[in-house]
């Protein structure tokens, strides 16, 4: 069992430290995690929380693997998507040898969808259209990294009763970016950090089962937890949803390959 997606406080909005996330992971029963801490290039507000000192990642991951000689700690990144600066990001990235480049959007337009401001103006539709229009964006200005993020990402910060992104509502942006994914191959996260909110994952489970059906393989399973707590948040409830969607088995990425498990496997290692 693995959990792909996590942030120690070597990124700006954790206190976390990697022992502690790694004490959490044993407990819940998953043997692999990867960090994934923040690089957001310029971006509006948060450019100093949001850019992670590599050679400080490598130094917490070599401990801890010494330390917790039973796990298998792998390195990411969470490398955020903006116009401006996708030069400088995609530079960035290639610099270090990474097992996962986890790729997301967070800010569209001007603001992060995390900031009230984002909002001011904009019907609901336009917001979420902005967010989804931005990840379209994304894919096509870059296609090194491994894994989208928390797709539906906004549904997670937006002030709306209900504010899960919806196949039904957003179905030829969603399908837009679903092609280009399956077209190049690469894969798709499973966010598990919005079930508080949204009652499911990021993205929620039509988009699961239509990125399957359009010919999906790639899928990985994330917590993106930033506390010890949270690690392995709702696995066993976004797991099933994962079957229900289609797949037999998901990945997490080790020096930048997919390694496929069973989710029979997955369910049985959760406790
Ligand atoms: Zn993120
Ligand atoms: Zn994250």
């Amino acid at each position: 069992m693995f959990d792909c997606h996590m942030h120690t406080h070597l990124s700006g909005d954790s206190q976390a430290r990697l022992d502690e996330m790694c004490q959490a992971a044993l407990q819940k029963g998953i043997g692999t995690l990867c960090t994934t801490e923040h690089v957001d290039i310029g971006h509006p507000d948060k450019e100093t929380l949001f850019l992670c000192e590599p050679y400080r990642e490598r130094e917490q991951i070599e401990r801890a693997r010494e330390r917790f000689a039973q796990l298998k700690i792998l390195w990411g990144l969470e490398v955020g998507y903006m116009p401006a600066t996708i030069v400088q990001t995609r530079l960035y990235a290639q610099r270090y040898e990474l097992d996962y480049l986890l790729y997301s959007v967070h800010v569209a337009g001007e603001w992060d969808c995390y900031d009230k401001e984002y909002y001011e103006g904009l019907t609901r539709r336009q917001a979420y259209l902005r967010y989804l229009d931005a990840v379209i964006d994304s894919l096509d200005a870059w296609d090194g990294f491994d894994c989208m993020g928390h797709l539906g990402y906004i549904a997670k910060c937006a002030p709306y009763e209900d504010p899960a992104l919806r196949l039904g509502d957003y179905r030829e942006a969603v399908e837009a970016i679903l092609q280009r994914l399956v077209r190049m191959g690469k894969g798709l996260e499973i966010n598990t950090s919005s079930f508080p909110k949204t009652g499911g994952p990021m993205p929620e489970a039509d988009i699961l089962r239509r990125y399957r059906e359009m010919g999906g393989e790639i899928a990985t399973i994330g917590s993106d937890a930033h506390a010890p707590e949270a690690v392995g948040q709702h696995f066993k409830a976004a797991l099933e949803l994962a079957r229900t969607a289609g797949f037999e088995r998901l990945c997490y990425f080790e020096g930048r390959r997919p390694v496929f498990e069973p989710i029979d496997k997955m369910m049985a290692a959760l406790r």
